[in-house]
């Protein structure tokens, strides 16, 4: 499978940021101008408590754009204090749910096991993971990256099979350029996308690994969209602060169209 054959897919990670009446508008122009990013699989993930209107002025706007959770539980209900089970996510109309993402990894002490048992839980549910790995400045600088994101690939998918894994969306966010405004360059972030298409052949087959989409993120901006695009092994994107301005959010998306079409 090259490249071409990969529906490319551009989500935006909303963070803790924005209120009820900007997520909505935010939703509400995104699915507006759906069509500009033609070709592309778009998800948009708000905080929690604001899927549901999101999920309604996305519907309302007619378009075509997929909503997402940002964390989720590895249990499937029960007595989990402020937790949300990947069932009540697609409850509430989410196909995706982010996993892993460094801010989860580095605050809130997530482990490549917790993050593999999520993503489970998450398959499980019917949700489409998108499991976040990615190295620090130091890490980088001693020339661990290597090392660094095969256990986070390994450890973050172990056990799922091949039908899991092609459900998956791995995200390479190198750590030092999440909100920091330094971006991978292109050849950066291809060889740490090449690497974890290897590592997903070695966890199934290189026909499956040809089949998973790898999202790049950190500073992903309209500026930069189109260089990473054309690398053959990044297949979208995963945009936290660009992704608070639909003209931003949807010039990234377009730059992705540009490789699908
Ligand atoms: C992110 O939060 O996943 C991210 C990539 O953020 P930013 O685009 O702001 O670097």
């Amino acid at each position: 499978m090259t490249a071409s054959a990969r529906t490319p897919i551009v989500a935006g990670n909303w963070k803790m940021n924005l209120d009820h009446a900007a997520g909505i508008a935010l939703a509400a122009a995104v699915a507006g101008r759906r069509s500009e990013a033609a070709g592309v699989d778009l998800v948009l993930c708000p905080p929690a408590v604001y899927i549901v209107p999101v999920a309604g002025a996305v519907a309302e706007a007619g378009g075509d754009v997929a909503i997402g959770g940002q964390n989720a539980s590895d249990k499937e209900q029960g007595a989990f204090t402020g937790e949300i089970a990947p069932p009540m996510l697609v409850d509430v109309g989410c196909c995706y749910v982010i996993l892993g993402h460094s801010e989860r990894r580095t605050l809130f002490g997530e482990t490549d096991a917790s993050v593999n048992a999520k993503a489970k839980a998450a398959l499980a549910a019917g949700l489409l993971p998108i499991v976040c790995v990615g190295e620090t400045l130091e890490e980088r600088e001693a020339g661990r990256t290597e090392a660094v994101v095969t256990e986070q690939v390994n450890g973050s998918l172990a056990g799922l099979d091949a039908a899991a894994l092609e459900k998956t969306v791995v995200a390479y966010e190198p750590v030092w350029a999440i909100g920091t405004g330094k971006v991978a360059t292109p050849e950066q972030a291809q060889e740490v996308h090449a690497l974890v298409r290897g590592l997903l052949a070695g966890l199934a087959s290189a026909e499956t690994a040809a089949k998973v989409r790898i999202q790049y993120g950190g500073s992903v901006k309209p500026d930069n969209a189109a260089h990473l695009a054309a690398c053959p092994d990044i297949d979208g994107a995963l945009v936290g602060g660009a992704s608070l301005k639909a003209d931003d959010f949807l010039a990234i998306a377009k730059a992705f169209a540009a490789r699908s079409a």
